[in-house]
């Protein structure tokens, strides 16, 4: 600590918050950071800890070929060019060195294939074309555990249950925070306090997308992400970035968990819209999910059968065969006896829906799916048995829509070095941002699983660096 105050004080111990504190300890900044809740963690130690870098020795073990500037050239088509692209250049290019320096920390990605985001290894993280969806061991738990021992071994002072309440400046300078209405000076100050997803006022306003859920609506978040990030922006004069996007993941209206306590939908089941037709492969990536269904009315019905019902394994809170079966008797998921039955209390043309499922099952079952390719996502999820005809009565429609907030994306916006920009556009002196506070790395395009913890890690690492560097 200088003599007044603290070199870099971080707001906020998830993901961001955390590469933050070390980097900035690393070089050789005294550090403070204050965590609002009990536990250090946010939505980083929930999270799956999907990691999407380009260039890395996993991939390298794997034989895989890969260079930053070919994430770089996906990340920004499949985002539209929506985005800074000095911005995901530098994200582009520091993710790889970021996985590196996590793993050298003692996070352990092993080099193997994986089929999903809860076994560690590399899997295909979205619909990139070059597998970059690095899982850790332990996930993101696993990923908080090694920052906070990496952060306890730096001398990083960490506070615990205190939620920074606004930023102090002086002559233009952000120099310091106040919390517990006391002020703590400091040479420069991290925003990593994560995003917005609890409070509705601020969902209404930044991602109003969100509440179109309706009842449905459900939030995963860690419950610290109330937006402070958004409340100190408009104090400083920030510029807001990333405004009306983050990510809602296509769930059943009767989910209320994370898939990983609700469970999954059968693998046989086939979605389609008020025409009555399939629009989609039913287990498309994330990255792109939420968007197809949007374009197709933004609520769309999986239909599936008696078997793919009794069929799901037990366990779960939600997809359960019992479960689905007392949502039926309740009337929430329509179930009737045959299709055409079926297709007139959901309000689809009959025919429409008996040719789809004729289609369904004349593909699926035999390995194939001509229309959609989802026997390629089977594969590269690991799943090796064809889906079962849906044929076996009595049949079922459940209404899938957008209803699980994952993250939220407006938040600072930032340049290249993670310094926080003015509404002219200009660095606001002494401020930095990472993670779903600091925004533009998350577009609205989801880049598959990964790029919110890979973003939150790198920009904070950077954010840490140049924090402690810029103000000598
Ligand atoms: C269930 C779940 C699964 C996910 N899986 C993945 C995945 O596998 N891969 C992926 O890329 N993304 C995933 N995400 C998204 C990703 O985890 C987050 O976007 C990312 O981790 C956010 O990191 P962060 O550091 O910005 O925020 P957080 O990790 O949420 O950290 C912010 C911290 O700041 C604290 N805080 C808030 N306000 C204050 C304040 N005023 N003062 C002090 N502290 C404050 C909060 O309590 C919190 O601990 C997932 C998210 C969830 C919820």
């Amino acid at each position: 600590m200088t003599g007044d105050g603290f070199d870099v004080i971080v707001i906020g111990g998830g993901g961001a918050g955390l590469a933050a504190a070390v980097t900035a300890a690393e070089e050789g900044a005294s550090v403070l950071l204050f965590e609002s809740e009990r536990e250090l963690g946010g939505s980083t130690q929930l999270s799956a800890g999907l990691f999407t870098a380009a260039g890395t020795s996993v991939q390298a073990a794997l034989g895989i070929e890969d260079t930053p500037g070919r994430f770089f050239q996906h990340y920004m088509d499949l985002n539209q060019w929506l985005l800074a692209p000095g911005l995901i250049s530098a994200f582009c290019e520091h993710a790889g060195p970021t996985l590196e320096w996590l793993i050298g920390l003692g996070v352990e990605v092993p080099a193997k294939v994986s089929a999903n985001a809860h076994m560690p290894g590399l899997c295909q993280a979205g619909v990139e074309d070059v597998w970059r969806g690095h899982v850790p061991k332990d996930q993101g738990y696993g990923l908080v555990q090694v920052l906070a021992k990496a952060a306890r071994d730096r001398g990083v002072e960490v506070v615990l249950n205190t939620r920074v309440q606004r930023l102090l400046t002086e002559d233009g300078r952000v120099c310091g925070v106040v919390a517990d209405d006391l002020g703590v000076r400091a040479g420069a100050v991290v925003v990593a306090s994560g995003g917005f997803a609890h409070d509705r006022e601020l969902l209404a306003r930044y991602y109003p997308a969100a509440l179109r859920a309706g009842e449905d609506l459900f939030v995963v978040a860690a419950e610290g992400s109330r937006g402070d990030h958004l409340r100190f922006a408009e104090a400083v004069g920030a510029s807001v970035a990333g405004d009306g996007w983050g990510l809602m993941l296509p769930t059943a209206y009767f989910q209320r968990l994370h898939h990983w306590q609700s469970g999954f939908p059968p693998k046989s089941r086939v979605y389609v819209d008020a025409s009555g037709r399939r629009f989609m492969d039913e287990d498309a990536s994330y990255a792109v999910s939420t968007g197809i269904i949007e374009a197709h009315g933004g609520s769309v019905w999986a239909v599936f059968d008696e078997r793919a019902r009794r069929s799901l394994p037990p366990g779960y809170a939600h997809w359960d065969a019992d479960h689905v079966a007392a949502e039926a008797d309740a009337g929430r998921t329509v179930r009737a006896a045959t299709l055409a039955g079926l297709a007139a209390e959901i309000g689809v043309p009959g025919e429409t829906l008996e040719a789809t499922v004729r289609r369904w099952n004349d593909q699926l079952p035999h390995g194939r799916d001509d229309d959609f390719q989802r026997h390629r996502t089977l594969a590269n999820k690991g799943s090796r048995q064809n889906p079962e005809p849906i044929d076996e009565a009595p049949f079922y429609a459940a209404r899938v829509l957008p209803a699980e907030l994952v993250c939220t994306h407006a938040g600072l916006e930032i340049d290249a070095g993670a310094a926080v920009l003015d509404e002219r556009g200009e660095v606001i002196p002494g401020l930095f941002a990472a993670g779903e506070a600091g925004a533009g790395v998350l577009g609205q395009r989801y880049v598959g699983g990964g790029n919110a913890v890979a973003g939150a890690l790198t920009m904070g690492r950077i954010a840490g660096r140049n924090a402690a560097t810029t103000q000598r």
